[in-house]
């Protein structure tokens, strides 16, 4: 097991880059720019973390498994705090993150900001296997709440769309 320091910011943000959101397992929480940061108090730890999608099933296990990381590591009393504001954009990804997702078959949201939503509908999604922008919703609702599931008029493939909201 690797040693990180336990008590510095980048150790935290280190041992917790092996966390990966379970609906998108190529990449980790790090990655997605959810892990905002770390403030240690006399006795424990506080992860904050912001949400991709707010009410998204999947943050309850997260959470767990930083608790359950951060504890096998001897920090005491860690604790995870969710900050809602400002939102979660997918400017915090880096290419190489986004690179990721087109990679893994799901479309990253191309808008900045949550507070601009555009529709994925009038929005130009881009097929992540043949990027052709000749794509339709399927279904609003994919293989998670989170994703919408699209199409590819051209290459017939179905996608996965990441929302946010
Ligand atoms: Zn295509």
């Amino acid at each position: 097991m690797v040693s990180e320091d336990i008590h510095s910011k980048e150790g935290i943000f280190r041992l917790l880059s092996s966390i990966c959101d379970p609906e998108i397992p190529v990449v980790s929480i790090e990655e997605m720019g959810m892990l905002r940061d770390v403030i240690f108090h006399e006795h424990s730890c506080e992860v904050i973390i912001t949400p991709t999608y707010t009410g998204c099933p999947a943050m309850g296990i997260i959470e767990d498994d930083i608790i359950a990381l951060l504890k096998q590591h001897g920090v005491q009393e860690p604790k995870v705090t969710l900050v809602y504001s400002p939102a979660w954009t997918t400017d915090w990804m880096t290419e190489t993150t986004k690179q990721k997702l087109r990679d893994f078959g799901i479309a990253a949201p191309m808008h900045s900001s949550c507070s601009s939503w555009i529709k994925p509908a009038n929005a130009h999604v881009h097929c992540p296997r043949c990027n052709s922008k000749n794509t339709k919703v399927v279904s609003q609702f994919g293989s998670t709440a989170c994703k919408a599931l699209y199409s590819c008029n051209d290459c017939k493939e179905p996608f996965d769309y990441f929302k946010c909201h």
